[in-house]
């Protein structure tokens, strides 16, 4: 973790970046403050006036999040340059993310499984199809790319295939339950270019964590997962997907102090949603939870008492400010059977990858709009 004085020197760096890049997409210094004043705002909009007062180190680069590339890279400056684009052409404004399930196969069993409806004993997408569906989303200019599943590690070839098929200007994130993350699948990944994994954990506790995934070793995995992940290099991000009992001030605390240990970096919080196993079930919070969360996130993420303790991303808290950033919009999900969604918790539909292209998905996606936060 990086904070105090260092992250004053680093952020003053990346500023001048984003100064130069703001500079170079419009050659017209008026327009040029013009984009830089709008990205200001923005993110004012999402964020309050407060920052996070730390940031993630890994290989020389700095990450503040988990959706925006580390800087100083070369995919950094892109994003900012995609971010540029979208101020000036809103309507057409290139996605930054896709969300992209690689396989139908799981081994486990989670109460809240939001893709249980795919899930099957072998894939339905074939490792060519997987990478037509890559080449379409490098065509689109997306150069971030989180891979989930089913259990991605089920199809750890794969995947390696599919990221050296696009390239390494492509970000690549992997989302698991850390079953089977061995020190070999880790080095193996590292080695093809993925930056972190966001491995989930549901609870503090062992036995309701290996409860809620209906497994007796997933608690096991996540721990040995995160250590095999650190060995390599890779950021580590805990995702938790906290029902109403869960979020007390006490759980959150000690699920903190647990994240610190096993050295994770960010911690990400989505709130259960009715997909899934999860559908037609009364699971949605109330005002309460998401007060409770959002003051825990940003007391974690701006007192200097926590400067040394992981990030909190809680997607919610933005939501409920500014709409959400799915549908379209910056971020898109491809389900194990290759059906185009909004995200992965708003299930409609859009076409499927062998059949429709990827515009008229994203035409499609921005239309529907998301069926839980609305644009403020
Ligand atoms: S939520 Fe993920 S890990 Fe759990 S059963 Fe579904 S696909 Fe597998």
């Amino acid at each position: 973790m990086v904070s105090g004085f260092r992250l004053y020197v680093v952020w003053t760096g990346m500023i001048l970046t984003i100064i130069r890049i703001a500079l170079k997409t419009s050659r017209n210094p008026y327009h040029a403050l013009f984009l830089l004043r709008s990205l200001v705002i923005e993110r004012k909009s999402i964020h309050g006036n407060a920052g996070r007062n730390k940031a993630v180190k890994s290989d020389s680069k700095y990450y503040w999040s988990i959706n925006i590339p580390g800087w100083p890279s070369e995919k950094f400056n892109y994003f900012i340059a995609n971010e540029f684009r979208r101020i000036i052409s809103p309507e057409t404004g290139a996605l930054q993310t896709m969300i992209f399930s690689i396989t139908n196969v799981c081994p486990l069993n989670c109460i809240h499984c939001y893709e249980s409806d795919n899930l099957a004993n072998s894939n339905r997408l074939s490792l060519n199809e997987l990478k037509s569906v890559m080449g379409k989303i490098h065509e689109k200019g997306i150069r971030h790319i989180q891979f989930s599943g089913g259990e991605p590690l089920c199809r750890l070839n794969d995947m390696i295939e599919l990221m050296k098929y696009s390239g390494n200007s492509t970000d690549y994130w992997v989302s698991t339950s850390g079953f089977g993350l061995t020190p070999e699948a880790a080095a193996k990944m590292k080695t093809h270019g993925m930056t972190g994994v966001i491995i989930s954990l549901d609870h503090w506790d062992e036995d309701r964590h290996n409860a809620f995934r209906n497994h007796d070793r997933s608690f096991y995995w996540v721990k040995e997962a995160a250590k095999n992940c650190h060995e390599v290099g890779m950021i580590v991000c805990l995702s938790l997907c906290p029902v109403r009992e869960f979020v007390t001030e006490e759980n959150l605390n000690k699920y903190y102090l647990l994240a610190k240990q096993t050295g994770a970096g960010f911690i990400r919080i989505m709130e259960p949603m009715k997909t899934g196993r999860f559908k037609g079930k009364d699971i949605l919070f109330h005002a309460r939870e998401a007060e409770i969360l959002s003051d825990f996130m940003n007391k974690c993420n701006r007192n200097p008492a926590y400067a040394r303790f992981p990030v909190i991303l809680y997607g919610g808290y933005h939501q409920r400010k500014t709409g959400c950033y799915g549908a379209g919009n910056r971020y898109m999900f491809i389900d194990s059977n290759g059906n185009y969604h909004s995200c992965p918790f708003c299930r409609n539909m859009l076409g499927n990858v062998r059949t429709e292209s990827l515009d008229l998905a994203i035409t499609k996606a921005r239309g529907s709009g998301c069926q839980l936060f609305h644009k403020a």
